[in-house]
């Protein structure tokens, strides 16, 4: 058992190595496929998982890319990776992150690995919005047409970014439409045939707890046609994996866990049906400087003994770049705040407050001239040293 959480191992499943050809995994599919079909085991329930098991794991096995992604996946849960293993993770398509497949695509608001995989390859386990899942009472065969699966981002944003605003673009991986085909699979200029697999329906239907539940067939990915020579582009999915660039206006005073809704920009539907959503959840990162409370922000300045004792006058800078002085009166003890009036986050018709923080560090070297005076100091007020 390899990966984490529920998910199954899929090689295992098709009782193939981790090497295996597509050749073999199509003769381990068929095989399979055949001996646990619905019409060979009726009323056996567990016939009936393994089916759906088994179509499934070919489902993703058999296509390239969903294969590589599924083999990265799986490593990462050999090396004891669950799902939401912290916060520290980066998410993909933050500014700076790695593009393609990262570990932190399990961050993005999944429940479970299982879940996961379903919206990652379109297994059709979940109805769109988290509905029910197709089943009894659900699409009838004709029509398959369905809404795309919301796809969910956590992005990592700069802390000013949060605080003042501004753009970002993030890279978001869409399963959408191949374009050299046009979404049927078949390469150009070929003809399409009926899929005998699920009989032309785009579904495979099996019995479970007595009802009849549909998946859509693994063999034509619930088209119910394939293509007589498949597409090179998309090797008969009729579907590919891109990356596309979002460019996102952050509005001031958004917070980790903030989240906003682009409407149309998930998955595509299927079979006509319309996209998907895309929801992003922001992260804010921690700042060198700046520590928020809120809407105020906080910083801690350090100042030396001679102008807590004496009194001085220091520059602090704020979250829109500006340099305010602030006085610091004689006689400041470390620890003590100041304010700086409306410096803080803007965030609708409310702005929040800075903080200053005064620290006295105590010198750790002194020159000559230093501990002399230091020394007088001492001896004028009685002090022994
Ligand atoms: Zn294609
Ligand atoms: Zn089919």
């Amino acid at each position: 058992m390899a990966a984490a959480g529920k998910a199954k191992d899929f090689y295992k499943v098709l009782g193939v190595s981790e090497k295996a050809d597509p050749d073999e995994i199509k003769k381990a599919y068929r095989k399979l496929a055949k001996r646990y079909h619905p019409d060979a085991n009726q009323g056996d329930d567990q016939a009936a998982d393994r089916f759906k098991d088994v179509g499934e794991a070919y489902s993703v096995l058999s296509d390239p890319q969903k294969r590589k992604q599924y083999d990265q996946m799986r490593k990462l849960g050999s090396l004891g990776f669950g799902p939401r293993s912290g916060p520290g993770a980066r998410p993909p398509g933050a500014p700076g992150a790695d593009p393609g497949f990262s570990f932190d695509d399990f961050q993005g608001g999944f429940g479970n690995i299982s879940d996961l995989f379903s919206s990652l390859f379109d297994l059709g386990k979940k109805g769109p919005d988290g509905g029910p899942a197709p089943g009894p009472g659900g699409q009838s065969a004709k029509s398959p047409r369905r809404k795309g699966e919301h796809v969910e981002y956590v992005v990592e944003i700069p802390f000013l970014i949060a605080a003042r605003g501004g753009k970002i673009s993030v890279d978001v991986a869409i399963t959408e439409d191949c374009a050299t085909c046009g979404g049927d699979g078949a390469k150009p200029g070929t003809s399409v045939k009926r899929c005998e697999e699920c009989e032309g329906t785009g579904n495979i239907s099996f019995g479970q707890g007595g009802f009849a539940v549909k998946r859509p067939c693994p063999a034509c990915f619930g088209r119910g046609k394939l293509p007589g020579t498949a597409c090179g582009s998309c090797s008969g999915r009729g579907a590919v994996r891109q990356q596309r660039k979002i460019s996102l206006n952050v509005r001031s005073g958004v917070e980790t866990g903030t989240k906003v809704r682009l409407s149309g920009q998930g998955e595509r539907g299927r079979a006509g049906g319309p996209p998907g959503d895309l929801i992003i959840t922001y992260k804010v990162k921690p700042h060198r400087f700046f520590e928020r409370d809120g809407l105020d922000v906080h910083v801690s300045v350090p100042i030396n003994i001679v102008q807590a004792t004496l009194g001085s006058k220091i520059r602090v800078r704020t979250i829109s770049g500006k340099r305010v002085v602030l006085t610091v009166p004689e006689g400041t003890q470390s620890g003590t705040k100041f304010r700086i009036r409306t410096q803080g986050i803007e965030k609708g018709d409310r702005i929040g407050d800075q903080y200053v923080e005064v620290v006295v560090t105590v010198p750790d070297q002194l020159s000559e001239e230093d501990r002399k005076a230091m020394e007088e100091f001492a001896e004028a007020s009685g002090l022994k040293h």
